[in-house]
C-alpha cells in the first residue's frame, strides 16, 4: 500500500475539517480570523500528518527487504517549496484546492506564503533535489545528506542596479515539513592530536588529545515522489555544542572563551557559502564538509552493523554517490572507522571503500578543483590526512613502479603535491565510478583533467547525462501544459519519460498547435502578473519572452548577451535594424558576493535595461528586465513562459547545464551554443528546432593551443561591435553615480593581443546573425509552435528519471 492510496480517499469536507481543526489547535484562532500564513501552516501540517504515517510504516518496511540503498551524498540541495509539489505527487491537489476554497482561500495566495528553501547555489543543488525526487518515484529506497543550514543561499536586492545580498531565512516557518531527530545524534572530532598506539595483539588503537566534538543532529525532510510507495530522506545534520562542551571552562570562570567555543562549533551548519563553481578554501568550509562526512558514515555503519551484524557486506546493500568533491572526505572518514574501531586492515578497509563509493563530476574549471592546503588538513582533522597520506604515498609507490623515473606523472597523479590536497584525485583514485554529467563532459574528462587516471583506470569512466523531474519542472511549473498534454496523451508520462514522446504527432495538429500556443500566452499573462505582484515589475505579455536565467559566471556569458542587446539598440536607433517582434529580455542571477566583475555585468544589464525603456525610439521594442532574487520558484514561472531559452556558454565550459532542460520541457526554444547537454538536445530535437551558434570546442581548443585568438582583430573588423563596445566607457550607459564600464571594456580588448578568455568577442558576429533567425522563425508561428512542441516532446530523455535509471544500471548495479 502506497502513500496515495490510503489518501485518496479523504473527501473535501473531511480535508476542510481538518484544516480548520488545525487552525485552532497550532494557534488559538478561528480560521476565519487566522492570518493566511496560520492557514498555509495548518493545511501544510495536514499534508505533513499523512506523509508522515505512511514514511513511518514504510520505512521500517523497507529495512527488513535487504534491498541495496543509494545513499546520495551532497554539500547543497535546492529544493524549493514543497506544498504544491507533494500535493500533486501525492494526487490530492484538487482536493486541497476545494477544501481551502470552502474556507474562503485561493491555493495560490497560500502557496505563496511557503518559503523557498535554497540550500543550494545553483544547477548542482538543483540536481540533487530532482534526483531525489525521482529516486522516490522510482521506488528505489534511498537518502540524501546534506547540511541544514540556518541560512540558505542569500537573497538578492538590486539597489541602483546593483547587488546587495541580504540573509535568507528561510527555516523560520519552515519547520513544516522536519522531524527533529534527537535520537540521531553524532560526535564529530576536529583538530588536537593523535596518538598511534600499536596493542600487544598488533592491532592498530588510535587516541584523541584535546579534540573539540561537535554533535550532529539529524533533521529529516520527506521527499514524496510521484504515487510513490516510498517517500525518499532528505537528512540534514545541523550542528550542535554538547552541553559538557563548556562546562569545563565555564567552571574555570572562562565564560566568554566558552561561549566562543559553542560558537565556533555551531556556526558550522550556520551559513552555506554563496560560491558556485569557485573554491575559496575557507576553514569553515572544511568544517562543514567533514561535518556532513562524518556523521554520514557514522550513521550509515551503525545502521548497517544493527540491521546485517556484518560491514563486509556493506557494499552489497549500499551505494554512496559522492555529488562533486565537496564530500569527498566521506571515503577516508569511511577508512578511519573501519580501521580504527572495526578492526579492519588497510586493504580491506580501502577495498570496501572503492566498492562503495562513486563520484560525480560537475566541473573542469580550474578555479573550481578543490584544493586544501595540507597544512589546514592536518589542523583541522589529523586523523583524515593521515589516512590520506597514507593512500597517496600507496599510489605514489605503484605509479613510480609500473613508470621509473616519470616524476612528473607522479605529480599530476598524486593527491597531496605542492602543499595541497587534490580532492579530486583523491575521488578519482578511491571510488569505483568516475562520471561527468553530459556525454561531452565526460568525454572531456578522459581528455583532459583525469588523462592520466583516464590510461590506468579507462573502465571507471563514464559520462551520464543531466536530468529534471518532469513533475515539478512541468507539472508544478506548467499546470496548463500539463492538463494539454493529459488530455491528449494520458498521464503515463509523469512517470514514465518515455512516453511524453508520444506527443511529437501533434505537432502537425492545428488545433493542438492553436490549443498549446494559448497555454503558452495564458502563462505569459501570469508570468506578467507574477512579476508585477512579486517583484513590482511590468512585463508585457505580449511580447516575446526571451530567458537567460542562471547563475551569474563569467564562461556562462551574460556579457554577450548584454552586449548584443546594446547592438540591437544601435541597430534600432541608427535605423538599420533587422525587423523582430516586440522583445523583452529577462535576465536572472545570482552574482557570488564576492566576484567582482560579475556584480558588474549585474551592473550593466541594469543600466541597459534603463538605457532601452528611457529612450523611446526603442521601449516599445525592446525592453529588458532583470529579475531579482532567481530561486525555484521564480525559475517555476519563468520557465512556463519563456519562448526562447538562451543556454550560451564558451563551448567546453558548461558541464551540462539543467535549465536548457526544463525551459525545452515547456516549449522554448534554445538559442545556444555547441556545449553541455545543448548537445544532446539538438541531436533530440534535430537542427530545425534549435539555433545554434559559435565556436565549437575543438576550435577553442586549437586557438588555446596556439595562442592564435586576437580579440582586437575581432574588434577592429567589426564597425559594430565597436560602436557596442564604446557604450561601456562613452558615459552613454545611465547609472545612478555616473559610473562607467571600464573594466569589462579592458577585459575584452586590451592593447596586445590578450583578453576576452570566454571568446564573447569571438563568438558575437555568429550569435548577432543566429539571433536573427530566431527572430524571424518566431513570426512564422505554425512552424515556431510546432518546433516548440517537438522540444516538449522529445525532453524525456532530459527526465531526471532517465539519469537515475543510467546511474542505476551503470554504477549503482542495483
Ligand atoms: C535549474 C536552476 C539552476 C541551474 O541553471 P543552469 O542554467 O543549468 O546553470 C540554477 N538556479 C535555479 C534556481 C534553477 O532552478
Amino acid at each position: 500500500m502506497g502513500l496515495t492510496s490510503n489518501m485518496n480517499k479523504q473527501t473535501v469536507d473531511e480535508v476542510r475539517d481538518r484544516i480548520a481543526r488545525r487552525v485552532r489547535r497550532e494557534f488559538g484562532v478561528t480560521v476565519k480570523s487566522a492570518a493566511i500564513q496560520q492557514v498555509y501552516q495548518a493545511a501544510a501540517l495536514c499534508v505533513r500528518d499523512d506523509i508522515m504515517d505512511v514514511w513511518a510504516d514504510e520505512r521500517e518496511r523497507s529495512k527488513g527487504d535487504g534491498r541495496k540503498n543509494v545513499v546520495y551524498l551532497c554539500a547543497e540541495y535546492l529544493i524549493g517549496r514543497a506544498f504544491t509539489n507533494n500535493l500533486i505527487n501525492l494526487g490530492m491537489y484538487e482536493t486541497y484546492e476545494k477544501a481551502l476554497e470552502e474556507l474562503g482561500f485561493d491555493i495560490g495566495a497560500i502557496e505563496e506564503q511557503e518559503a523557498d528553501a535554497g540550500l543550494g547555489n545553483g544547477g548542482l543543488g538543483r540536481l540533487a533535489a530532482c534526483f531525489l525526487d525521482s529516486l522516490s518515484t522510482l521506488n528505489i529506497p534511498s537518502i540524501g545528506f546534506g547540511i541544514r543550514y540556518e541560512y540558505g543561499f542569500f537573497r538578492q536586492e538590486i539597489h541602483d542596479g546593483m547587488q546587495r545580498e541580504m540573509p535568507d531565512t528561510w527555516s523560520i516557518d519552515r519547520d513544516v515539513w522536519e522531524a527533529e531527530r534527537a535520537d540521531r545524534v553524532f560526535p564529530v572530532q576536529f583538530g588536537g592530536q593523535v596518538e598511534e598506539q600499536w596493542g600487544a595483539d598488533g592491532r592498530l588503537k588510535v587516541v584523541y588529545h584535546n579534540a573539540q566534538t561537535v554533535l550532529a543532529e539529524a533533521c529529516d525532510i520527506p521527499i514524496v515522489g510521484y504515487r510513490s510507495k516510498l517517500p525518499a530522506t532528505l537528512r540534514l545534520w545541523r550542528a550542535h555544542a554538547p552541553s559538557s562542551f563548556d562546562l569545563t571552562r565555564f567552571n574555570q570562570g572562562d565564560f566568554e572563551g566558552a561561549v566562543a567555543e559553542r560558537e565556533l562549533a555551531e556556526s558550522i551548519s550556520k551559513v552555506l557559502y554563496p560560491d558556485d563553481s569557485h573554491n575559496q578554501g575557507q576553514e569553515l568550509r572544511l568544517r562543514q564538509f567533514y561535518f556532513l562526512v562524518s556523521a554520514t558514515m557514522q550513521f550509515l555503519v551503525q545502521s548497517h552493523k544493527n540491521q546485517y551484524g556484518d560491514l563486509r557486506t556493506f557494499a552489497d546493500k549500499i551505494a554512496v554517490q559522492i555529488n562533486d568533491t565537496h564530500p569527498a572526505l566521506a571515503v577516508p572518514e569511511f577508512i578511519r572507522i573501519l580501521i580504527d574501531e572495526e578492526g579492519f586492515t588497510w586493504e580491506e578497509a580501502v577495498d570496501l571503500a572503492q566498492r562503495t563509493f562513486n563520484y560525480t563530476n560537475h566541473t573542469i574549471l580550474p578555479e573550481a578543483l578543490e584544493c586544501w592546503p595540507a597544512e589546514t588538513m592536518q589542523r583541522l582533522l589529523p586523523r583524515i590526512y593521515r589516512i590520506i597520506e597514507t593512500i597517496d604515498a600507496r599510489f605514489r609507490d605503484r605509479v613510480w613502479r609500473n613508470h621509473p623515473g616519470d616524476a612528473d606523472l607522479v605529480g599530476r597523479m598524486a593527491i597531496i603535491n605542492g602543499g595541497k590536497v587534490r580532492m579530486a584525485n583523491l575521488c578519482v583514485l578511491s571510488c569505483g565510478h568516475v562520471n561527468g554529467v553530459s556525454q561531452l563532459h565526460g568525454r572531456i574528462l578522459q581528455s583532459t583533467v583525469f588523462r592520466d587516471f583516464y590510461t590506468v583506470y579507462p573502465e571507471r569512466f563514464c559520462g551520464i547525462t543531466n536530468g529534471v523531474t518532469q513533475r515539478r519542472w512541468l507539472g508544478v511549473a506548467n499546470p496548463r501544459l500539463r492538463r494539454l498534454v493529459d488530455d491528449t496523451i494520458g498521464e503515463g508520462f509523469m512517470t514514465d519519460w518515455r512516453k511524453i514522446s508520444e506527443l511529437e504527432p501533434f505537432a502537425a495538429d492545428a488545433s493542438f498547435r492553436q490549443a498549446y500556443d494559448q497555454v503558452k500566452a495564458a502563462n505569459k499573462v501570469e508570468f506578467s502578473n507574477w512579476m508585477l505582484k512579486s517583484r513590482g515589475v511590468e512585463v508585457d505579455p505580449a511580447m516575446v519572452i526571451d530567458a537567460q536565467a542562471k547563475r551569474l559566471h563569467e564562461y556562462k556569458r551574460q556579457l554577450m548577451k548584454a552586449l548584443h542587446i546594446l547592438a540591437i539598440y544601435d541597430g534600432i536607433v541608427e535605423g538599420r535594424a533587422h525587423k523582430m517582434p516586440p522583445t523583452t529580455f529577462v535576465f536572472a542571477a545570482k552574482a557570488a558576493p564576492g566576484y567582482k566583475r560579475a556584480k558588474d555585468i549585474i551592473r550593466l544589464i541594469n543600466s541597459v535595461a534603463k538605457l532601452v525603456s528611457s529612450d523611446e525610439r526603442t521601449r516599445d521594442l525592446i525592453r529588458v528586465v532583470f529579475l531579482e532574487n532567481y530561486d525555484v520558484t521564480a525559475a517555476q514561472h519563468l520557465v512556463a513562459a519563456a519562448d526562447i531559452s538562451e543556454q550560451i556558454s564558451t563551448a567546453g565550459m558548461e558541464a551540462s547545464g539543467t535549465s536548457n532542460m526544463k525551459f525545452m520541457l515547456n516549449g522554448a526554444l534554445t538559442l545556444g551554443t555547441m556545449d553541455g547537454a545543448n548537445i544532446e538536445i539538438a541531436e533530440q530535437v534535430g537542427p530545425k528546432n534549435i539555433f545554434i551558434f559559435g565556436a565549437r570546442v575543438e576550435e577553442l581548443d586549437r586557438m588555446k593551443a596556439e595562442g592564435s585568438y586576437n580579440p582586437r582583430a575581432v574588434v577592429e573588423a567589426n564597425p559594430h561591435l565597436q560602436r557596442v563596445l564604446r557604450h561601456l566607457v562613452d558615459g552613454s550607459l545611465p547609472t545612478s553615480d555616473g559610473s562607467r564600464f571600464e573594466d569589462i571594456y579592458y577585459s575584452l580588448a586590451p592593447e596586445g593581443g590578450q583578453g576576452d578568455a570566454y571568446f564573447v568577442l569571438h563568438d558575437f558576429a555568429s550569435y548577432d546573425q543566429v539571433f536573427a533567425q530566431v527572430m524571424s522563425a518566431y513570426v512564422d508561428r505554425d512552424r515556431w509552435i510546432s518546433s516548440a512542441v517537438v522540444n516538449t516532446a522529445k525532453a524525456g530523455y532530459f527526465s531526471s528519471d532517465r539519469a537515475i535509471e543510467d546511474y542505476a544500471n551503470q554504477i549503482w548495479q542495483l
